[in-house]
């Protein structure tokens, strides 16, 4: 494996050379600086070379990815009408939707197909998709291995092989379809793969497995993009204490596009009808929703026609929203990593971010989970209208947990067991 030098400056797109046609679409989108992961990324995908990334979402990788893919297209046009191309999978339907959209947006002045297939949306449009010639296709793995076992669709003319947040569709339980496109596409000139991480049994197996020799790159050190986001803690006595803070917090003028996270779907339920009492509109995205009303919710808070969305975690993945103003903590999560990418929504792209957390005293161990693995201390905050009547308590200190007469039970049977 190769590992590229990071201390390139790439000040503008237009040293990468790229097509005319692909200059034009990014100078519309506004684009103008490549991000890091776009300046390490994309030199070396023009040479054709495999790629094991590490780049979490809002590091600008999408673009990292599609930019060589296009212009792969463009250099070697197609002979023969048929099956996608560029084959890019990744794990959810949002962000499928989400890499589509900019798939349109940068192929707009070019004559390339290009398609989206996922769960959740009617066998028809996809068949309609599948039966027209494809140069590029956005897919989440459970549909595309149906479409592959009832024919429809082939892999073996992908050229190009693109695995979005591999890391994620390893989590998802994915793998078995992962190896089943890699095996598929066996055609395949170039592979990239990209992933929040490259730490882990799971995800380095499956690298050697997908890639030819790969240059290895890494996004920003993860601590510097954290620090675009400013972060702190309002302590809560109880339960309306909290949602008093959360109202306060939503009626200021700066809060103007805000994700409010919740634990589970009950909570979110609850929430949205004190928060529509206090005469606070919101939209909502959480799971086992029907994908039409997902796109609702999502379009609805993206266009700005209601400012607060509340999510489960679901939301936290592939959302790509821009101008997040700030990410709310209304319940914590149980993990510091889940936090992380929490409030990755916000301060994208080199844009600034705020991440707020209202912490009841049973969910401050969480806080100083945070504390620990970002390394960095989040700054108390206090309304003073609304001041928190108790101290913060500590948090406990770690002693050895004993264990539940159940769990005892378990240990000595199992030690029976094994003689
Ligand atoms: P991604 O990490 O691909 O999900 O991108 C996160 C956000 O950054 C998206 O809204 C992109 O449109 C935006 N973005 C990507 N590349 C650039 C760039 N070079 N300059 C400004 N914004 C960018």
């Amino acid at each position: 494996m190769t590992e590229a030098n990071s201390q390139v400056e790439i000040s503008s797109f237009d040293e990468f050379q790229l097509d005319d046609m692909i200059a034009k679409a990014l100078t519309f989108g506004g684009f103008q600086k490549p991000t890091t992961i776009q300046q390490l990324t994309i030199p070396v995908a023009l040479e054709g070379r495999d790629i094991l990334a590490s780049a979490p979402t809002g590091t600008g990788k999408t673009l990292a990815f599609l930019l060589p893919a296009i212009q792969y297209l463009i250099d070697f046009p197609r002979r023969d009408p048929g099956f996608a191309r560029v084959l890019i999978m990744t794990p959810t339907r949002e962000l499928a939707f989400q890499i589509y959209e900019q798939v349109k947006m940068l192929t707009q002045f070019t004559d390339l197909n290009c398609g989206v297939i996922t769960g959740g949306i009617n066998y028809g449009s996809h068949k309609e998709t599948l039966e027209k010639n494809n140069d590029i296709l956005v897919a989440t793995p459970g549909r595309l291995i149906e479409y592959l076992n009832e024919e429809s669709f082939h892999a073996d003319e992908v050229e190009l092989l693109v695995l979005d947040e591999a890391d994620r569709m390893l989590d998802m339980g994915f793998v078995g379809e992962m190896d089943r496109i890699i095996l598929e596409a066996k055609r395949r000139r170039q592979t990239m793969l990209f992933s929040a991480t490259l730490e882990g049994v799971a995800i380095s197996r499956f690298s050697t497995r997908a890639l030819k020799e790969p240059v290895q790159l890494e996004a920003e050190p993860p601590r510097r993009e954290k620090n675009k986001i400013t972060q702190w803690v309002h302590l809560a006595d109880d339960a309306d204490h909290k949602l008093a803070l959360l109202v306060h917090l939503l009626q200021q003028p700066e809060f103007t596009k805000v994700i409010v996270f919740i634990k589970t779907r009950e909570r979110l339920a609850t929430l949205a009808g004190q928060l529509e009492s206090a005469g606070i509109k919101t939209c909502w995205l959480q799971g086992e929703m029907p994908q039409d009303k997902r796109m609702q919710a999502v379009s609805r808070f993206s266009s700005g026609a209601v400012r607060i969305l509340l999510a489960t975690d679901v939301a936290a993945r592939g959302l790509d929203i821009d101008d997040i103003s700030h990410v709310v903590n209304y319940d914590m999560p149980r993990t510091a990593d889940v936090y992380v990418h929490r409030i990755g929504r916000t301060g994208r792209a080199g844009k600034k971010g705020i991440a707020i957390s209202l912490v009841e005293a049973h969910d401050i161990g969480v806080v100083g989970k945070v504390e620990r693995y970002t390394e960095q201390a989040l700054k108390r905050r206090v309304i003073e209208a609304l001041r928190p009547k108790h101290k913060e308590a500590k948090a406990p200190t770690k002693t050895k947990k004993p264990k539940s007469v159940a769990k005892k039970k378990a240990l000595k049977k199992a030690a029976k067991a094994k003689g």
